[in-house]
Order: structure tokens, then C-alpha cells, then sequence
């Protein structure tokens, strides 16, 4: 595996949980290491790569404008950023004071997660509500700066529609930021959400895309994207200690052309294999039951095993096996649920690997087995 990592003492993982930020997201291919290691070697005017490369990002992505933040997260402080301060150079200086300002932001009670401290970074009141179309009508006011969505497993639920919750927002001529960070497969979520008509889309760069970690799009509005790059590195504003490298500029380039060019439908069919393949094995070993989920935890179109115990058979809970994979050899990280059961996913699996986690899984249950 990683002599780099050996070296300093740290276990590779084989990852069977998902793209999850903890765990390095995802595996960059090689078109992504050799664009950031060519970048890496000059100088070159970072506000002009930027904007080449949001350009191009762009029209790959049959958006209007892209830029190029250092993750997510960060895209929603700089869209948040962007929406109060348009391009007025005082308003940015002010930031996050926001004395004479817009600063209340609109979002569905069932949409608050850890991520929108991102947005009330930017030091917006948050206002909530529920999935009336009233309360959004009666929640928008002058001081309205925004009204933020989060595309996920939560979405969908008692929410207005998107289609409504854009609607209502533009007729107050308020702008809508969408946070569908994790929100790949499908590629074409790339445009899915702006051609709907939301005004800026985050993505992350290093969850499927397979871009640089700390690499994420924002695609939507021109003038939007600029207020974006205004308020950030290597401007000395809000978002200058977000900053984005030139190796991550060209690094997350090429993954997004990397990904338009995957085959998805044979993607797809290979994790429905793995998937299959899984269920098949693990439903031959007593006390055990598998079936196929979908979508998965994060609320991407990608299919997962969820396995579940007997764990009075067995003699073991869950939360045992999966412990006992993480400090096995090698060690295997899947999705914990509850007592008795547990998610694997196949899409962040190196070629080969499922075969490896499904070896180990049934040796550990047929262990477990009472003699
Ligand atoms: C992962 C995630 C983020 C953060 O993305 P980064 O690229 O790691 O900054 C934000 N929102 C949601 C819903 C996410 O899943």
C-alpha cells in the first residue's frame, strides 16, 4: 500500500462508507495528480487562473459561470458573502458586521444541519420555516439576503417544492443558494438545480467528483460568481483564509472532465453488481440478512448492501463487527446504522476491493458463529 503513510505510522483503509470527508473523500485518477503536479511546478496570476478556469468549468458544465472554492463549505460562506455584498469593495470590508446590511436568510426548519454554520459564518440570522408556501411568503422580509436549500437525505419531506420554494424567493428578488455538496451521481446534477433556476450550486471537489480534498465548485449566476471571487482569496476579504491553490484550480478542472467523460451507465451497473454480489454471499452465512438500499445515507443515486444480525445468534452486535473491520488487517471502514445492522458502499472502493471486504465480513460472522 502507502510507504508515505506507513512511515508515519498511520493505517491506509480500504473505504466501504462513502465519500466522507473524514475518511479522504475520494481517490484522485491519475488526469487529476499529473494536471496539479504540472501547476505545482510555476508561478502563474492566480485571479487569472481562476477566472480561465471558471470559464471553462462553465461551459463544460452548461452553467453560466463556475468558481472554484476550496471545498463546499466555503462555497457557502463566499455565495452567502456574495449575496449580501454584491460588488460593493465597503460592504465586503464590513463583513461579517452586517450593521446596515441584509441579514436574515431563509431556509426550511428541516434543512438546519452542521454544515449551514458555513452560511451564519457570514453573521446572517437564520430564519426558519416549514413547508408552507405562507410561512416562506411571510419569512421574507427587506433584510432578507438569501434563501438557502440543502439537497440531501433530509430534502423532501414536508419541504415545498424546489421549483416553488425558487419561485416565491424570486418574486421578493431574493437569490437562492442550493447546497448539493455531496449531490453526485447523477452528473447532471452539475446543471440540474441552475437550470431550475437557482442562483448559485455548491459542490464538493472531493467527494465524487474525485478532485483535490479541499477543492469545490460554485456554478450559477455571473454576477454572483464574481461577488464570489470578490470575497475571496486573494482578495483580503471574508474569504481569504479559504484560499484556493493553483494546483486545486486546475486539479478539480480536470476532474470535472474527468467525471463528464466516466461512463455512468456502466458505473452504475458495476455497483449494482458488487451490490448483488454482496447480498448473494451474505445471505448463505445463518444469522445474517442482506439486502440492497437505495438511495444511500448521503442521498446519492448510488445503490448500497445494508446487512443486517442476529446478534443473539451471533453473539455479537453491529457496532462489534464493526470495530472488528476497522482494526483488522487490512483495516475496512463501512457504515455504522444502528445495533443491529450496518451499511456497505461500493462506490469508494479501489477495483478489487469489494471482493476483500466481503472475505473479511463473512470470516469475521462465520467466527462469530456458535460451534
Ligand atoms: C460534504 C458536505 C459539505 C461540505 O463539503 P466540503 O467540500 O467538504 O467543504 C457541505 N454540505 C453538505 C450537505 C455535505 O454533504
Amino acid at each position: 500500500m502507502s510507504d508515505l503513510y506507513a512511515q508515519l505510522g498511520v493505517r491506509p483503509l480500504i473505504n466501504a462508507l462513502s465519500t466522507y470527508t473524514k475518511l479522504g473523500g475520494s481517490i484522485m485518477p491519475p488526469e487529476v495528480t499529473a494536471a496539479m503536479a504540472e501547476a505545482a511546478a510555476c508561478h502563474v496570476n492566480l485571479e487569472e487562473l481562476q477566472v480561465a478556469v471558471g470559464k471553462r468549468i462553465a461551459e463544460l458544465t452548461h452553467n453560466e459561470a463556475a468558481y472554484v472554492s476550496c471545498g463546499a463549505a466555503a462555497g457557502l460562506v463566499l455565495a452567502t458573502a456574495a449575496c449580501i455584498t454584491g460588488d460593493d469593495p465597503a460592504a465586503m470590508h464590513e463583513l461579517p458586521d452586517l450593521t446596515g446590511l441584509k441579514n436574515e436568510v431563509v431556509v426550511h426548519r428541516s434543512h438546519r444541519n452542521g454544515y449551514d454554520h458555513a452560511v451564519r459564518s457570514v453573521g446572517v440570522r437564520l430564519v426558519e420555516i416549514g413547508g408552507a408556501a405562507w410561512e416562506m411568503e411571510a419569512a421574507i422580509s427587506p433584510a432578507t439576503a438569501m434563501a438557502f436549500w440543502t439537497q440531501g437525505a433530509m430534502t423532501g419531506y414536508n419541504d415545498l417544492p424546489l421549483e416553488q420554494f425558487i419561485a416565491i424567493a424570486h418574486a421578493h428578488g431574493v437569490p437562492v443558494l442550493v447546497d448539493a455538496a455531496a449531490q453526485l451521481p447523477p452528473v447532471e446534477n452539475l446543471w440540474r438545480f441552475t437550470q431550475m433556476g437557482a442562483d448559485l450550486v455548491a459542490f464538493s471537489g472531493g467527494k465524487d467528483l474525485h478532485g483535490p480534498q479541499t477543492s469545490g465548485l460554485l456554478l450559477g449566476r455571473q454576477d454572483l460568481i464574481r461577488a464570489c471571487a470578490l470575497n475571496g482569496s486573494p482578495n483580503a476579504n471574508i474569504g481569504r483564509p479559504m484560499k484556493v491553490g493553483k494546483e486545486e484550480m486546475v486539479g478539480i478542472l480536470a476532474a470535472v472532465k474527468w467525471y463528464l467523460g466516466l461512463d455512468h451507465a456502466a458505473r452504475a451497473a458495476e455497483h449494482e453488481r458488487m451490490v448483488a454480489d454482496w447480498c448473494a454471499a451474505l445471505n448463505q452465512v445463518p444469522g445474517v440478512c442482506a439486502e440492497r438500499s437505495f438511495p444511500n445515507g448521503a442521498g446519492q443515486a448510488v445503490p448500497r448492501a445494508k446487512v443486517m444480525l442476529d446478534t443473539a445468534r451471533l453473539g455479537l452486535t453491529a457496532d462489534d463487527l464493526v470495530r472488528r473491520l476497522l482494526d483488522g488487517d487490512p483495516s475496512i471502514a463501512v457504515a455504522p446504522n444502528d445495533a443491529t445492522s450496518f451499511y456497505i458502499n461500493p462506490y469508494t472502493l479501489n477495483p478489487g476491493e469489494d471482493a476483500i471486504v466481503l472475505t473479511h465480513l463473512v470470516a469475521h460472522l462465520r467466527q462469530a458463529q456458535p460451534q
